[in-house]
């Protein structure tokens, strides 16, 4: 593919809604139909889609999420949407708000409407876990504007895709290798190879729920350790260091086993459009 410097493509045309604390915007979910993911996140490489196998052995629980295709108004930063233009999104939300949200479309369906019927005013209440409120705002809006060819279009492309936001898909041969490559690219000395290792540990994932307890000590580990390291021998560690450090160590780095109770695949739930745009 020719092009011009500065012309940026990605990998997948679907984005995650992301917002800053207390911004307000409105969209519009557009279907029932939603897509399920359990990943876990790994230092270096990001998410990865759990096999239900090694990688839970080596990182515990995976994060659950829900996918859900929304449509992003212009708006003017409160309640009032300013143009049909429409950008299309996915809400990836956790179960405490997923559940919030089955609640909402509960009461809307005793008034015979529901959560694809509704525009919604969602405000960011803390940036940093992406936590968000939804508020009803009014009838669906995009039901006036979308037509039915571009949303079944528009719905396809994100039940194709809407996996891969979230993470790599992976099998267990796969996530073999892909450690394997995580603990050779680091530098090769004793030191960095214990930091990896801890870094592949679960105790680092940045977008996994609010934990309760532990609040500043959990962050000291990855970000202190480099700085020892370099100073102290600069010409004979080299030397000794890799033949007796095995690259392969963050694979095997014991972590406590609780994969009985987790489920397996990231499902994807797929049908027809039937029900919609009624
Ligand atoms: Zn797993």
């Amino acid at each position: 593919m020719q092009a011009t410097f500065g012309d940026i493509v990605k990998a997948i045309d679907l984005e995650r809604l992301t917002m800053s604390k207390n911004q307000k915007v409105i969209v519009g979910i557009l279907s029932e139909k939603i897509v399920i993911s359990k990943t876990h996140f790994v230092q270096d490489v990001g998410g990865i889609h759990c096999f239900e196998g090694k990688c839970c052995e080596d990182l515990g629980l995976p994060t659950v999420r829900y996918g859900l295709s929304i449509v992003k108004y212009v708006s003017d930063g409160n309640l009032s949407i300013l143009n049909d233009d429409l950008e299309f999104l996915l809400l990836a939300i956790g179960s405490k708000e997923y559940k919030g949200l089955i609640t909402k479309d509960q009461i809307l369906k005793t008034q015979n409407s529901g959560i694809t019927r509704k525009d919604f005013l969602v405000t960011c209440v803390d940036e940093t876990y992406q936590n968000k409120q939804y508020d009803v705002l009014g009838d669906a809006r995009w039901r006036k504007i979308l037509s039915k060819e571009l949303f079944q279009e528009k719905m396809a492309y994100f039940l194709a895709n809407a996996e891969k936001v979230f993470g790599r898909v992976v099998t267990a041969e796969d996530y073999i290798r892909l450690m394997d490559q995580v603990a050779s690219e680091a530098p090769v000395t004793d030191r960095t190879t214990i930091d990896n290792a801890r870094k592949a540990l679960p105790q680092t994932k940045p977008q996994a729920k609010p934990l309760p307890a532990p609040k500043g000590a959990v962050k000291s580990a990855p970000t202190s350790a480099p700085t020892s390291a370099p100073t102290s021998a600069p010409v004979s560690a080299p030397v000794s260091a890799p033949v007796s450090a095995p690259v392969s160590a963050p694979v095997s780095a014991p972590v406590p086993a609780e994969a009985e109770d987790v489920q397996p695949e990231a499902e994807v739930i797929t049908d027809d459009f039937e029900d919609m745009l009624d």
